[in-house]
């Protein structure tokens, strides 16, 4: 978290404090930096700024003030968020994006314990798929052709086994149902009676 902080304010009428309640935040929208919201405080006696990689872009400003003051402030360190905001991206992007030899760890893992387990549900549910073969890609966790080959995506080690679980058995129904149609639901339900949650809990993991 960056801060600036710049001028004083003298607090004298701090006692129409309660009158503005109401009107304490705004928030423009600038075309590249995105949301910044304007917030008034009753103790804040100066400007500041700060752009949080979490939070994003803040500009506290002392109760009085009217938000057009702290808009100026925002346009005048426009450049400096943009620049913060870019070296945050970049600070992001190294600390979550796996490296080469981490996909490469990954990928032998999923070849270790996908099609084992693919093999064991599938055998269990009496499912008849060709092949299973292991991808990397960023679009879909799992895919099913027409041909009855099977797709799994190696990001599939990171998910816990019941969210993996649910993947593979939402590709096997799919040797029968090409689609998403109800039948396919009816079928998913039979074989995994909560997926609609599984499916909800999926969308909170990204692929890599
Ligand atoms: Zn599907």
């Amino acid at each position: 978290m960056i801060l600036f902080q710049v001028g004083r304010y003298s607090h004298k009428f701090n006692y129409f404090c309660l009158t503005f309640e109401a009107l304490k935040e705004k928030t423009y929208i600038d075309p590249q930096v995105g949301p910044v919201l304007l917030r008034k405080n009753r103790r804040s006696r100066r400007i500041t700024l700060r752009v949080s990689p979490r939070r994003g872009v803040t500009v506290t400003m002392p109760l009085l003030y009217p938000f057009r003051i702290g808009l100026e402030f925002f346009f005048s360190k426009r450049d400096w968020v943009l620049e913060m905001q870019e070296k945050q991206r970049d600070r992001f992007k190294e600390e979550t994006q796996p490296g080469p030899e981490e996909i490469e760890a990954m990928r032998s893992e999923a070849k270790r314990i996908l099609p084992p387990r693919l093999a064991e549900l599938a055998e269990r549910y009496s499912f008849k798929y060709n092949q299973v073969r292991i991808k990397h890609n960023v679009s879909n966790w799992g895919s099913c052709s027409r041909k009855g080959n099977i797709n799994l995506n190696l990001n599939l080690v990171r998910l816990p086994e019941e969210l993996r679980d649910y993947v593979l058995l939402h590709e096997l129904c799919h040797l029968r149902h090409p689609d998403h149609s109800p039948d396919f639901h009816a079928l998913l339900e039979s074989v995994c009676p909560d997926h609609r949650k599984k499916e909800k809990e999926l969308r909170k993991f990204r692929i890599f």
